[in-house]
């Protein structure tokens, strides 16, 4: 069941059709695009104790950072990685 949590990723807020398809597409970018796994944590573990992270989407910007993060040349739009 979808239900919107502060602090929480896309699997934690029962959101499992849209992580699927995210991953899917991550599996699909090129190495050159695609930061690396240690970076891609890196990233998250920033998102995850980041208060604008909500139900798996970034109130920042309205991305969701499990695919943002996933791109060498993404950056937060509030500098925080
Ligand atoms: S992308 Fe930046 S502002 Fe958005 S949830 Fe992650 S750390 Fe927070």
């Amino acid at each position: 069941m979808e239900h919107i949590c502060k602090r929480c990723f896309l699997l934690e807020s029962g959101r499992e059709d849209t992580h699927k398809i995210i991953k899917e597409h991550i599996d699909r970018l090129s190495e050159k695009e695609k930061c690396t796994g240690e970076e891609y944590r890196r990233r998250l573990d920033v998102c995850g104790e980041c208060d604008f992270l909500s139900g798996g989407v970034c109130l920042k910007c309205g991305c969701y950072p499990e695919f943002r993060a996933a791109f060498i040349k993404q950056k937060c739009p509030y500098k925080k990685w």
